[in-house]
């Protein structure tokens, strides 16, 4: 019998038996893979040199062209060639109509509002593109490795959703090869330094890449990487520079007519190669003639740093931003990783390093960084180096939770929870004898369900019917470590369940999410208010209810006539304060009905264990009165 072979720890696994590993960097603007060879990550080239994949397809009649020569089709023929796939990921078709006149795609709706891109050879989904350029990054790894890679790693932001993770997994699929992990991106840019196995403390990953900005703050504790925070603005890049400098140019022209689609295009292509040309040169020749746009003179590096400081000024606020949400003062960071084709721009680097105080490591491109710590995990995953235990925690991004009654969102699993996370929460009945009860998965930082997004609903059935708030329902909330959610629920007594996989067909539309944790800070003390006087209301209703209900049963046996008046009478004077907006006079009803009530509560308890004595099973004992704070919520 063969015996399993495990190395001696801090020993190279044999090379025979090595697997073939890579990370991949799927950007909005390039795409890159690597691998590591002979100990050492290195990013993989394509025939001509070239490590960078331009994120472009062209789809012609009957063959399709990935890369540098598809980016350049994009001026003459904009509808069959697809640019920045990357943001469509997981969207909905509504989503991407709100992006507006940046996306010049003819879209068909499909199934499940999944949208397709018209082109002359059909029509593909945004996962279809993916794959395309994922396949063309296998294929150059697959011919420098000599062989079919056993796995990859696929870097995405931390800020991905579920659909989104979804959707690149989807794409992953599609083209064949085996996702081992998808990982962050910030997360990735930290492994390449190193800095999992370094010096306890909390790391900036700064990525500027071509039309997104992303900031995320991580810790590294007890061997361990956290992410604590993201943001960013994720239409914030090169594009913006590229853009601010063809006006500059147009204005310098004195070019007066409006410019053609194409030559625009041709302008923004010219200002990119002169920003880039910028970061190594203080003052830059320029000879533009674009059919009959033309202009000939310089621009100094002061020049277009003037021009492109408001956008730089903005990545800074979106930092400040999140170093408050991470509850961190400036000096606790004590790392800070550049990532990003825009970050060779010298003033970024400056602007950044001013504003966190420390100094950026260097050493590894930033364009390139990425998909090097995506290796260096890849190859770890793929047990190349069986020594390394890397556990590597990421974060939510939103919170997680549960419709409950008067329209409440209760957050079961707080945003910037690390992942993989599990959660229970007990929930119970809110009706007499209610035997199914509605599980509503929100998402987001609101109190009220209409203002989070709707993730999905499913149904609890076959609850045995009980007095309100007798049934005990655990709901588990799991979230693996790809950030995808399963939700189930479970009638205690009896163990029924049902449940729940969160793939949600529509994503979050542009800049949704840093919506809705602004809009959570600016709407904090209305959504409280709003919130108190729901609860309130609720739970004078309940308590409204059962005393009903245990009058109309019992009323007129316990009690005299007078006294039932004077209950009905405060039933009703608690039945006008819900209609008011006063919670806290909803509350002190509230209670004082229950007080007045309790000498009845106490008769029915009585009668009740008489009639239980009397041969009558105990478990008809009515519960109306439990008035038990702690009890989980009612639904
Ligand atoms: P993404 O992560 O969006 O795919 P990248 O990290 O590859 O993007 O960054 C692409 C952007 O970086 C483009 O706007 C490109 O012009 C810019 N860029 C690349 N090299 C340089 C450079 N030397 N100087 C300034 N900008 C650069
Ligand atoms: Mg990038």
């Amino acid at each position: 019998m063969a015996l399993l072979q495990i190395t001696e720890p801090g020993k190279a696994v044999d090379p025979q038996l090595r697997k073939r590993a890579a990370g991949i960097d799927l950007g909005t603007t390039n795409s890159l893979i690597a691998s590591v060879c002979a100990g050492v990550a290195k990013t993989l080239p394509d025939q001509n040199g070239d490590y960078m994949l331009p994120s472009a397809v062209r789809y012609l009649a009957d063959t399709l062209i990935v890369g540098a020569e598809a980016q350049q089709s994009a001026a003459e023929d904009p509808l069959n060639t697809i640019l920045s796939v990357k943001r469509m990921m997981g969207r909905g078709i509504d989503d991407l109509s709100r992006f507006g006149n940046r996306l010049p795609y003819e879209f068909v709706p499909s199934d499940a509002g999944m949208p397709r891109i018209r082109t002359v050879s059909g029509d593909w989904s945004p996962v279809n593109v993916s794959a395309e350029i994922l396949k063309t990054l296998v294929a150059r790894a697959t011919e420098t490795l000599s062989g079919d890679l056993d796995g990859v790693v696929i870097t995405v932001p931390a800020y991905f959703d579920d659909a989104q993770r979804q959707a690149t997994r989807d794409a992953a699929r599609l083209a064949g090869v085996e996702v081992l992990r998808l990982l962050n991106e910030p997360t990735a840019a930290a492994i390449a330094y190193g800095l999992d196995s370094g010096e306890e403390g909390v790391i900036a990953v700064y990525d500027l890449g071509g039309g997104t900005f992303d900031i995320s703050l991580l810790r590294l504790q007890k061997g361990v990487l956290e992410v604590l925070a993201t943001g960013g603005n994720s239409a914030l890049g090169g594009d913006d520079f590229d853009q601010v400098l063809a006006e500059w140019l147009i204005d310098a022209s004195g070019y007066t007519k409006q410019l053609s689609h194409a030559q625009l295009r041709a302008v923004l292509m010219q200002a990119r190669s002169i920003k880039e040309q910028l970061s190594s040169n203080s003052e830059v020749d320029i000879d533009i003639i674009e059919r009959k746009f033309s202009y000939q003179g310089s621009i100094t590096r002061d020049t277009f740093n003037q021009l492109i400081e408001p956008l730089v000024e903005e990545s800074i606020k979106a930092c400040r931003r999140a170093v408050r949400d991470a509850g961190l003062a400036l000096t606790d960071i004590s790392n800070l990783v550049l990532v990003g084709g825009s970050t060779r721009v010298p003033c970024v680097v400056s602007e950044v390093e001013a504003f966190f105080g420390i100094s950026a490591l260097d050493g590894i491109d930033p364009d390139r960084v990425v998909a090097i710590g995506a290796a260096i995990q890849a190859n770890i995953l793929v047990g190349n180096r069986a020594d390394d235990e890397m556990l590597l925690l990421d974060v939510l991004p939103l919170s997680l939770g549960l419709e409950t009654v008067g329209g409440l969102a209760e957050k079961v699993i707080p945003r910037n929870t690390a992942i993989p996370a599990a959660k229970t929460q007990e929930f119970t009945t809110y009706a007499e004898g209610q035997t199914a009860m509605l599980i509503h998965v929100v998402q987001g930082e609101r109190e009220l369900v209409e203002d989070c997004r709707s993730l999905a609903r499913f149904e609890l059935t076959g609850i045995p019917p009980m007095t309100a708030g007798a049934a005990r329902i655990e709901v588990l909330f799991q979230v693996d470590a790809d950030g995808l959610l399963s939700v189930s629920a479970r009638e205690l007594s009896t163990g029924t369940n049902a449940s729940v996989l969160v793939k949600p067909s529509y994503g979050l539309s542009d800049n949704e999410i840093t919506g809705m944790l602004k809009a959570s800070f600016d709407y904090a003390a209305e959504d409280a208010a709003q919130r108190s006087l729901t609860e309130a209301r609720v739970e004078a209703g309940r308590v409204i209810e059962a005393l009903s209900n245990a009058l109309d049963a019992d009323g007129e046996a316990l009690l005299k006539a007078n006294d039932i008046k004077l209950l009905r009478d405060a039933i009703q004077t608690l039945e006008r304060l819900i209609s008011g907006t006063d919670y806290k006079a909803i509350n002190e009803g509230t209670e004082r009905l229950g007080m007045a009530s309790e000498d009845f509560a106490g008769l029915r308890m009585d009668l009740a264990i008489r009639r239980a004595l009397a041969g009558r099973r105990i478990g008809e004992v009515d519960q109306d009165f439990e008035q038990d704070s702690n009890k989980s919520r009612y639904r």
